[in-house]
């Protein structure tokens, strides 16, 4: 594969001196004392900043926008490209969306970066030498959001994957461990049961991997490479992954470094980047100066990287690691003897500490001068020849009998072309040659093939649901059974 196109993310001025514009919401909960207290140490570090803010959250969702953002805000953020985010409360119920799933879909948020690093002896943690980022895919997989209800007793979420997608995640982990002075990037997906679609993030991952020789890639299954993760965090650098499992695993790995309070995260796209702590508003504590402000910090942190303000970002980062060493810590992680300090207290703390250097802890640094980190575009390929085998026709069907429901399949379809090859109940094949045993719901699949692969036509399926809904049976949905350069493009489908 040939390295494509690189794109810039934004058009930050940072190396001029002039204030960059920055987009701020305060959120709520905690929000508002952790965001006062990170522009606080910003402001004194000398962050040049034009922040314009704007209200997201409770009191927009209260004013019925249903994704807690309202349209004025949008201007903003398309503006300056560059948001920094509190956390917010996202209401109950249903007709609300995330907003965060919101914004990071409707600016083509596509890389969430999350760093989880350990400082031992200054935060508790079982892994001290633990140091991992983890580059999660941000926009597709169950996040799409597309969920239907087909049955009285089963629902459905649509995972997609796109190439594309995985092409851009993989190469901005390579880049990024690359310009990170990293050693290893790790895939995690399951791909050993979703073939079609975790399999595409894993070949399309291999296929960039061969474009970075000098990195080590490997590829875990999710399920053992999470534990092998909570238990020997040191055996991981970087880590991409598809969104759910990154979901998953951030957190994860955040908590076991120490804290989820003191994780930052980068939310990285072609036009924009957000950037915000990796936890919630955390309703309980707020108000009583009491919520650690190192999260969102830290997010800051990557911010005045990404927006070419190195220096400063590397000013805060070191304060606030010779804070840590100094003892001065918030309540979620002060160890035994500690006395916890407050938001405001531990943000002054930071700020007295502006210029120092920790002395056990590494110190960081951020080199000046480094263009932003390119954004990768997907490499133009050409569309392959498409055929159709037949249809999978997905049907509401009260009666738990296969034999009979296959029977009346066989007898509606007659003369069709496409002969019933098939049926399973949740994945599981119940016909033909089913067993007994098998728990079946109301919601099947009935598998239609054409005697010769690729020859089936879009007709034939017309003609096919036309003559099942004049049999009263009740199809909910189809997927076609297509071919790739002659390649099947779905899956056997029982269950294995
Ligand atoms: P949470 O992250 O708010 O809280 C989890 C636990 O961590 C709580 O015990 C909390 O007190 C503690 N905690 C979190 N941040 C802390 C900090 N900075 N300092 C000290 N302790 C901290 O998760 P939750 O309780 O599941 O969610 C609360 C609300 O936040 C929900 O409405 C949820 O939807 C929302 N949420 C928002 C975001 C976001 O805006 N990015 C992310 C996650 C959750």
């Amino acid at each position: 594969m040939t390295t494509p196109e690189l794109s810039k993310t934004n058009g930050s001025t940072g190396t001029t001196g002039a204030p960059v514009p920055v987009t701020v919401a305060r959120g709520d909960g905690i929000g508002p004392e952790i965001m006062d207290a990170t522009l606080r140490v910003l402001t004194a570090a000398g962050a040049r900043l034009a922040v314009e803010e704007i209200q997201i959250g409770e009191a927009v969702y209260a004013r019925g926008h249903s994704a807690g953002i309202e349209p004025g805000a949008w201007e903003s953020l398309r503006r300056t490209r560059v948001f920094l985010k509190a956390p917010i409360t996202t209401p109950q119920g249903g007709g609300f969306k995330s907003l965060n799933v919101t914004i990071r879909k409707s600016l083509g948020l596509f890389a969430n970066v999350r760093p989880c690093v350990a400082y031992p002896p200054f935060v508790p943690t079982r892994h001290p030498k633990m140091d991992v980022v983890i580059v999660r895919e941000n926009e597709e997989d169950l996040y799409a959001g597309i969920e239907h209800r087909q049955t009285d007793e089963v629902t459905q979420c649509l995972k997609l994957i796109s190439r594309p997608g995985c092409e851009r995640i993989a190469r901005y982990a390579f880049e990024y461990a690359r310009r990170h002075g990293r050693s290893k990037v790790t895939c995690m997906t399951k791909d050993n049961i979703m073939k079609l679609t975790d399999g595409l993030f894993h070949r399309v991952f291999d296929e960039v991997a061969a474009d970075y020789p000098d990195l080590v890639a490997e590829h875990w299954i999710v399920d053992i490479g999470t534990a092998k993760l909570a238990d020997t965090p040191e055996a991981f650098d970087v880590i991409v992954t598809p969104n759910l499992y990154g979901d998953v695993l951030s957190d994860v790995a955040a908590q076991i470094a120490g804290s989820v309070g003191l994780a930052g995260s980068a939310n990285v796209g072609e036009h924009a980047a957000m950037f915000e702590a990796i936890h919630g508003s955390a309703p309980t504590l707020a108000g009583q100066d009491a919520a650690n402000p190192s999260g969102l910090l830290l997010a800051a942190v990557m911010m005045l990287v990404h927006i070419g303000q190195p220096e400063v970002a590397e000013r805060v980062h070191n304060a606030w690691l010779a804070t840590l060493e100094a003892g001065v810590a918030t309540a979620d992680v002060t160890g035994p003897g500690v006395g916890p300090v407050g938001t405001r207290a531990f943000a002054d703390a930071v700020i007295d500490r502006l210029g120092q250097q920790p002395t056990t802890l590494p110190a960081v640094t951020y080199p000046a001068g480094q263009p932003q980190l390119a954004v990768p575009t997907a490499t133009a390929r050409p569309a392959p020849a498409k055929t159709m085998d037949g249809v999978d026709v997905f049907l509401h069907h009260d009666d738990r009998d296969p034999d009979a429901l296959a029977a009346l399949l066989r007898e509606a379809g007659d003369g069709v072309g496409l002969d019933l090859t098939m049926i399973t109940n949740r994945g599981v094949k119940v016909w033909p040659d089913g067993l007994p045993e098998t728990f079946c719901t109301d919601h099947w699949r009935a598998r239609f093939q054409s005697s010769r692969p690729g020859a089936a036509s879009r007709a034939e399926v017309v003609d096919l649901l036309r003559r099942l809904d004049r049999a009263g049976l009740d199809f909910v949905k189809t997927e076609g059974l297509y071919r790739f350069d002659g390649e099947p493009g779905y899956s056997l489908g029982q269950g294995q």
